[in-house]
């Protein structure tokens, strides 16, 4: 492991420019700063302090708190030497932290323009309305149940349904731009809702939304089934499961809810297509279970996956069936899953 001099971080990247870089105004008061919170609601009051003198922020109404390491950790939701190195704007080399200024960043326009705290603040604002939709709407719901989810699912997923009329009048009412909504892909240019009319699942990070996707509910033909918002798609589910040593790997969201129900470790693709940050984090598992649908595409995925992470990957899709979400509906297909997992050995997590 190399050694990390995280002090000499701290005072080559004071706190204060790294927060402002996030687009946070700070306003002096007294010897600290002061701002408006990117981890909660804060209805426009400002709680988050930021102290230069000790490198250190605090907010004092939802008590979340670090350094500066700890703020780019929880605003982007990213591992300790992730945050290092976008602070530093430097890969980590062997022989430690090569100090750069952060300005580099912006050499990433795409990723840290879309998602400042407006962006967020849209992004969280939108998973918060889609959720409450769902509850109330009996549509999407009869969707939900028919797809054989429960409703506590629903709830720790907080999953959600897009009426389409309604994000423009809340973001309005929330005091939010809808310009960064737009930026997100909440919006379309024509001020449509990319979501509208789909069932949308938010992947959650640090308890912040940092992607959706969405799924019809109806039989619209000229439509995809599956809508993700634009930007790195990142695999879903990941904090539950980070800490496993196996893990359950599938490709859709509704396979992924199913085994999310039945208290089984799981990831979701969404799709086929693995990218190489996603490899990356397969890799940390010591066994993965790779349960893609029961098709062409499905068997190539496998394939290629079995190859990239080797011995630690088995292939594992339940037989006699689409895929796993199709178990889901039937009474007997959580008995059905934990027979086939058991007859290959495996004790599920339940
Ligand atoms: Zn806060």
């Amino acid at each position: 492991m190399k050694r990390i001099d995280t002090e000499v971080l701290k005072s080559e990247h004071p706190i204060e420019e790294v927060v402002a870089r996030y687009g946070i105004e700070l306003r002096p008061s007294g010897r600290t700063l002061v701002g408006r919170c990117p981890f909660h609601n804060d209805g426009g009051r400002p709680n988050l302090y930021v102290y230069p003198a000790t490198r250190s922020w605090y907010c004092y109404r939802c008590a979340a708190g670090g350094d500066v390491i700890g703020f780019v950790q929880r605003i982007e939701g990213i591992g300790f030497l992730e945050a290092i190195s976008r602070i530093t704007g430097e890969r980590l080399l062997p022989s430690g932290i090569r100090s750069r200024p952060v300005t580099r960043a912006a050499r990433h326009p795409a990723r840290t323009a879309a998602r400042g705290p407006a962006e967020r603040a849209c992004l969280a604002a939108a998973a918060d309305i889609y959720h409450n939709r769902l509850l109330t709407d009996p549509v999407a719901l009869a969707y939900v149940e028919g797809r054989g989810l429960d409703p506590a699912v629903l709830e720790s997923c907080r999953i959600g349904y897009a009426s389409g009329d309604e994000l423009i009048p809340y973001l309005r009412w929330r005091g939010l731009p809808a310009g960064a909504a737009l930026r997100v892909g909440l919006l379309g240019r024509d001020g449509r809702e990319h979501m509208a009319g789909r069932v949308v699942v938010p992947e959650i990070r640090a308890g912040q939304p940092i992607w959706l996707v969405g799924r019809t509910v109806g039989s619209e033909e000229d439509a995809p089934k599956y809508l993700g918002l634009p930007g790195r798609k990142p695999l879903l589910g990941w904090e539950a499961v980070s800490a496993e040593r196996a893990v359950w790997l599938v490709e859709g969201v509704f396979d992924w809810l199913t085994l999310r129900s039945w208290g089984v470790p799981a990831l979701a693709l969404v799709g086929t297509h693995v990218s190489s940050d996603a490899l990356r984090s397969l890799a940390r598992f010591e066994r993965l279970y790779l349960a893609l649908d029961n098709d062409e595409a499905g068997r190539a995925a496998t394939e290629k996956l079995m190859q990239a992470l080797g011995e630690r990957a088995l292939p594992m899709t339940p037989p006699g069936v689409k895929d796993v979400a199709e178990l889901a509906p039937d009474p007997e297909g959580r008995a059905t899953f934990a027979r086939f997992a058991e007859r290959e050995e495996l004790v599920l997590a339940a």
